[in-house]
């Protein structure tokens, strides 16, 4: 059978397939149908033109027998399909035009849409861009992860203060995905191990069922799809009769609250480490079930266990899926009779772990006797693992060690490759959190910059500057990033600068628009929109930025005619709810907006807004209308960032420190398109030794101390001098993420930045170069690379 056209569906029978699933799927007569009945409607109409594609994909796979990539990630943060599928099936017009014929605002449904946030940041939404940039490569993948019935909390303010309530995407019918009653796997946990003629038994305690959900992904014009294969925990038993006939109607219920308790919820933790008994159940049972789905899927092909590698490549999204290794190798033993090393040897030519952190409070650790209690087949296993290491290499580094069973180990002497997210994050993986095991292995440790999907985070989301592209450069940037390079010959062209200032003028008044509708704020779209939009977290030093702010209030008050450059500043972020000192900071924010933004003097020339609950969605506002990128973590502690990508291949310039992948964004839109402020990560750590740094520093800073002095004043929390104490006593006593120390310079930098916005045409330019000079920063790019160096894995074309 002949693939299937897309780009043959016309208005017309798209909007038949609408109705005939308004009737027959939702079973509303159009007279009566609700913004959901038609949402229901489109999204299905839109589903059934990926099932082809879709088919063909895992028909041609099986075919060419090609080698599967199985993506393994606690998070995926998708947020909203519908413009995502239209967009890749390049039916955009036609399901407007689908839409209006119907009566109905084809936007309108669009943002109608709950957004999928099954993650907490950049590590989920990493992996949400790679099963794109995976479906337009046409590489064989699934992306395996876990089906919470709710995704990342809903943050509000009340009276500044964060609070959060519990997020519902899965309230209403979710339209994308197919429900797979008969893929279940048995899931085990607790119990113990017993010898019978030299094998092992596991006996466990008890066992959830995992159930598959599927979404496909679809790829760049519709020819190639991927699944995303998400589990739900489910009880074996659905119910305990027998506790029911004895009248112990609670008990009766056991089986089926324990079992659903473990894909309720997605821990909001982002990166600190969570010693919860049910988190490591959370990750065995989603890791447990895609390994045995893979191998289920390998065996039925034909195949023979012995080449597990040649057909299947298992990457490692941080440590959480880690117990694949030892997973894999107890289901080798175990149902395939390998002894111990060949397992081990066959486990790591499969795996490939990506590390994602240098925090110390983020690697996981689990103490070793939970661990042994829940999973004590595996914590022998890692026992064996680890004393082949320690024998093969002569290293001293354990896996266990001090009563801690240690993830980051395990997943590096597991693996056959691990890797950092950007050039200066894996070397600094080498350096520091890896450094002894990286002498033992000297060639494991590579590095994958990160990347982003350019049909979300560009053409689909910013459609003014995606016309002028191709109006300037043609069409196929889209899928050929690398392309826009070809704007730099525009660069001097006054007439290209006009329009591309033109498209971020419309991107603002957008913004604007939403948030006046949302808010009921007003923006100055003329002023400088200055924006930093990320989790919370004093790495990411949102109050450096606040600081900042106070510190420019006080300057403009005390000379308000000079000739000052208007600035919305712009933020966004959730912390996680145990975060105490991230949320002083939101309520810090949110206090200084309340007092700048009544400020008579002041008010046309600087305003703060924080627009709550940032998720996907609101990104996709927000990024094309940023004139400024906020990129001002301390050197050394982001690993690489991807929302910097995001704003910089938006015409956003960075102000930024020599962090992550900043680094690598400043090579290639040229330094002089690049605001650099800061210590570098090696001057950072010098400054930590000094004694007493921070206090000098504040000291030193008439600016800075000024601030502080305003703050602990109670200038911004009606008279309250202790409101911030902990944040006060954070920067002059410890103040670990030098704050202090980086404050003027991000001052100094930030007037320049003024200066050089006042000169639109400069401006202009500085951000087309960086549009233009963004393309190497496509997750194409990123997943080829992993394909060629970690993976393995071919293009099917
Ligand atoms: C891209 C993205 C992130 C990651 O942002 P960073 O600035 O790299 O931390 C987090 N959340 C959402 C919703 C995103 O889209």
């Amino acid at each position: 059978m002949k693939d299937q056209d897309i780009t043959l569906v016309t208005a017309e029978t798209l909007r038949n397939e609408i109705l005939r699933h308004l009737k027959l799927s939702i079973g509303k007569d159009p007279s009566h149908a609700s913004l959901y009945d038609w949402r229901m409607s489109l999204s299905l109409a839109l589903r059934d033109r990926v099932v082809e594609p879709w088919f063909a994909s895992t028909r041609k796979t099986y075919e060419g027998k090609h080698k599967r990539v199985y993506y393994l990630s606690m998070e995926f943060l998708i947020g909203r399909l519908i413009e995502d599928v239209t967009i890749n099936l390049d039916v955009e017009e036609i399901a407007v035009q689908a839409m209006a014929d119907l009566g109905q605002d084809y936007y309108k449904v669009v943002v109608d849409e709950p957004d999928a946030a099954l993650g907490n940041g950049g590590l989920g939404r990493l992996a949400a861009c790679f099963m794109d940039s995976l479906a337009t490569l046409a590489i064989p993948a699934y992306g395996y992860g876990i089906r919470y019935e709710h995704g990342l909390f809903e943050q509000h303010f009340e009276g500044g203060q964060q609070t959060e309530s519990a997020e519902g995407w899965l309230a209403q019918r979710h339209a994308w995905e197919f429900e797979r009653p008969e893929v279940t796997y048995n899931i085990h946990f607790g119990g113990y191990v017993s010898e019978e003629n030299g094998k092992s038994n596991w006996n466990p305690a008890e066992t959830v069922l995992a159930s598959a959900y599927d979404t496909p992904i679809v790829g760049w014009k519709g020819q190639w799809a991927n699944t995303l294969r998400l589990w739900a925990a489910k009880p074996v038993k659905l119910f305990d009769l027998e506790s029911f006939n004895r009248g112990d109607y609670i008990g009766a219920n056991a089986p089926e609250r324990l079992a659903r308790t473990i894909s309720r919820v997605l821990y909001p933790d982002d990166t600190t480490q969570d010693g919860k008994e049910l988190r490591l159940k959370q990750e065995y049972f989603f890791t447990s079930a895609s390994i045995k789905d893979l191998l289920r899927r390998f065996l039925a092909e034909g195949n023979k266990i012995e080449d597990l590698h040649e057909h299947v490549a298992i990457q490692l999204n941080d440590t959480h899926p880690a117990i694949a290794g030892p997973e894999l190798v107890r289901l080798l033993i175990d149902k395939h009779d390998f002894n111990i090393d060949d397992a081990i040897e066959m486990a790591r030519k499969c795996l490939g772990y990506t590390n994602h952190t240098l925090l110390p409070e983020a690697l996981e650790r689990w103490p070793e006797d939970l661990f042994a209690r829940i999973l004590p087949r595996h914590h022998r296993i890692i026992q064996m693992i680890q004393d082949r290491h320690l024998s093969a290499t002569g290293s001293d580094i354990r896996i266990i060690e001090h009563g801690n069973v240690k993830m980051g180990e395990l997943a590096f002497i597991i693996a056959h490759s691990v890797n950092g997210v950007s050039a200066l994050h894996s070397e600094l993986v080498k350096e520091t959190v890896f450094a002894d095991l990286h002498k033992a292995y000297p060639s494991r440790i590579l590095n994958q910059t990160n990347g982003i999907t350019p049909r979300r985070w560009l053409y689909s989301c910013n459609p003014a500057l995606r016309n002028l592209i191709t109006d300037t450069i043609g069409s196929g940037w889209a899928a050929d990033l690398e392309r826009l390079q070809n704007l730099n010959a525009h660069l001097d062209d006054t007439g290209f600068l006009q329009a591309y200032a033109a498209a971020k003028t419309t991107n603002k008044v957008r913004l604007a628009k939403w948030l006046k509708d949302r808010n009921d704020v007003t923006l100055d779209t003329s002023a400088m929109f200055d924006v930093q939009i990320k989790r919370i977290h004093e790495y990411k030093r949102q109050h450096l930025n606040i600081l900042e702010t106070i510190a420019l209030w006080n300057e403009i008050r005390d000379n308000p005619t000079a000739n000052w450059t208007p600035r919305v500043k712009i933020f966004g972020g959730k912390a996680a709810p145990g975060y105490v000192l991230a949320k002083s900071i939101i309520r810090l924010i949110n206090d200084v907006a309340a007092t700048i933004n009544n400020d008579p003097v002041t008010k046309h020339l600087l305003q703060v807004v924080y627009p709550e609950n940032y998720n996907v969605s609101m990104a996709e506002v927000l990024i094309p209308a940023s004139d400024l990128s906020e990129q001002i973590s301390t050197a050394g502690k982001e690993a690489s960032g991807t929302g910097n990508m995001k704003l910089s291949l938006n015409g956003s310039p960075t102000i930024g420190t020599l962090d992550g992948a900043n680094v690598e964004i400043r090579d290639h839109v040229g330094h002089e398109n690049f605001f650099l402020f800061g210590l570098t990560a090696a001057e950072a750590q010098e400054k930590r030794t000094e004694h007493g740094y921070s206090r000098r520093a504040i000291e030193a800073s008439p600016r800075l101390s000024r601030v502080l002095g305003q703050i602990g004043a109670g200038v911004f929390s009606n008279g309250d001098h202790h409101r911030y104490s902990d944040i006060l006593h954070n920067l002059y006593e410890h103040d670990y993420f030098l704050v202090s120390c980086d404050f003027d310079e991000y001052f100094a930098k930030q007037r320049e930045v003024d200066a050089v916005y006042l000169d639109v045409n400069r401006w202009t330019r500085m951000a087309a170069a960086n549009t233009a000079g963004m393309g190497w920063f496509s997750a194409d790019r990123t997943i080829r690379s992993y394909a060629d160096q970690i993976w393995d894995a071919k293009s099917v074309t």
